[in-house]
């Protein structure tokens, strides 16, 4: 088969299925995606699901040692508003639900070949579970169908692993009348990765979910400040869970109501998925302090498994002099990262070396140094249908891996990994984020 009727068949099985987003036009098509799945060790892929209860249950620890969190927090803090703000939230707020719901994913790039090198770990909205389930596959399909037989595609659990997590935390509220609220971005492109996860929730657990903006939150839901609960206005029913697919950039509060809806959520007895110290604790920051030696060990007193964890860590450095006159001589061996999630908020090379000339002391807590990896590079053809591009061109691969961490306070209730996304770019591009950039939803196989 050419690649223009692969092409076409891949286009439509993908609207078939639901691998559907916005573009920044605002029309509905095909995700970007790549039209083979990418190799990928297997021996990184296994080790990479091994790692995932280790870090939260890592997490789930530090968050209980208050005076380690609060110190990592602080320096932040200090340097950067928004992380004040959640900071000063987090701080005033005193709700006595315990249990917390947290679905993370934590990235990784492949340096020399086949070393796994953590990239970040995302605790607040972590997005397409479901669309690389889709991509997963619409691969395996295409696969079968092109009588590919050499594939080896691992199942993906992504969007079930989602639901049911959030239908165990959901359970646990003990309300059959009660809804999940989705706290959603105004202008949202990826919507149909979170309407897969509300269909699913509805069809298996028989879960209803009200959608609205941190911004739009006192019009669609009431406090009631005597029992804590969360009513939707228009039933008047309970809210069990709130599920943030927002709430993590600056953007997504542009008044003082979103302020005040964030602080209304986590004081009441909704459970958070996630709650403000899971949040936190996903900050880059805290990522280069539980880098520094011994902290992983004392956190992790099992041995193998502080030891793994510290073998998948990058070089990660807080700013300071010596540092910053090694990034001088070597800066293609660096990438400055900002306290923001979302992508596209790093810089590399010259405009690296350009901020780090003008930054204020001040302003150090508020970024880290990361040591650069450079992933192996492969050959993909990246579907793009928004640029009404299919290019076969040379790639890398950024591997996640979902897991989620029910817990009650320190206490884990369940604790696993549940699914993977692989995003692939072009070598070229420097950023990986599938709504920002380049990158396109990918699948691994396991070779
Ligand atoms: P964000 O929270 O904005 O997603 P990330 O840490 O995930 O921030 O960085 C965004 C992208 O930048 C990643 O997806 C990856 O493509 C690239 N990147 C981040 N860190 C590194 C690194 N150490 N080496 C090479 N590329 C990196
Ligand atoms: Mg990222």
């Amino acid at each position: 088969m050419s690649n223009s009727s692969t092409l076409k068949l891949a286009t439509e099985n993908a609207v078939a299925m639901g691998l559907l987003m916005y573009t920044s036009q605002n029309d509905l098509i095909p995700a970007p995606f790549s039209l083979y799945p990418s190799n990928y060790p297997s021996a990184a892929f296994q080790q990479a699901y091994a790692l995932a209860p280790s870090f939260n249950q890592l997490l789930t620890t530090v968050i209980a040692d208050t005076e380690f969190f609060n110190a990592v927090i602080t320096q932040i803090a200090s340097a950067d508003e928004f992380t004040a703000k959640l900071y000063e939230c987090y701080q005033q707020t005193t709700s006595e639900q315990q249990l917390n719901l947290a679905l993370v994913r934590t990235d990784y790039m492949l340096q020399a070949q086949n070393e796994l090198r953590q990239i970040e770990i995302n605790t607040i909205s972590s997005a397409f579970a479901c669309l690389a389930t889709k991509t997963t596959e619409l691969h395996n399909y295409l696969g079968i169908t092109l009588n590919n037989a050499a594939l080896n595609l691992p199942k993906n659990s992504a969007k079930t692993g989602f639901v049911n997590s959030l239908a165990l935390a959901w359970q646990y509220y003990a309300d059959s009348e009660a809804l999940i609220l989705f706290i959603v971005q105004a202008h949202e492109r990826n919507n149909v990765d979170q309407y897969l996860l509300q269909q699913q929730l509805f069809s298996e657990h028989g879960i209803r979910v009200l959608r609205c903006s941190l911004e739009n939150f006192a019009n669609v839901v009431k406090f009631d400040s005597g029992t804590s609960n969360l009513h939707a206005r228009s039933n008047n029913k309970k809210i069990a869970v709130v599920y943030f697919r927002a709430a993590y950039t600056p953007a997504d509060y542009p008044t003082a109501n979103a302020w005040e809806a964030r602080t209304i959520i986590e004081q009441s007895n909704a459970i958070k998925c996630p709650n403000l110290a899971w949040q936190l604790v996903g900050t880059k920051k805290m990522q280069q302090c539980l880098a520094a030696s011994d902290i992983v060990e004392k956190f992790m007193p099992e041995p193998n498994q502080a030891q793994a964890i510290r073998a998948c860590f990058a070089g990660l450095y807080a700013l300071d002099v010596e540092i910053i006159a090694n990034v001088r001589l070597n800066p293609e061996q660096f990438v400055l990262k900002p306290q923001r999630e979302g992508g596209g908020n790093n810089l590399y090379g010259n405009q690296m070396l350009q901020a780090l000339d003008v930054m204020p002391r001040a302003e150090y807590n508020a970024w880290i140094l990361m040591e650069r990896i450079y992933a192996p590079d492969s050959q993909n053809v990246l579907v793009r249908h928004q640029d009404a591009t299919a290019e076969a061109i040379e790639v890398v691969s950024e591997l996640g891996v979902y897991a989620s961490c029910f817990n009650n306070g320190s206490e884990i209730i369940e604790n696993k990994a549940v699914g993977h996304l692989l995003r692939t770019k072009p070598v070229y591009a420097e950023e990986g984020g599938i709504v920002a950039g380049l990158a396109v939803l990918d699948s691994p196989n396991l070779i």
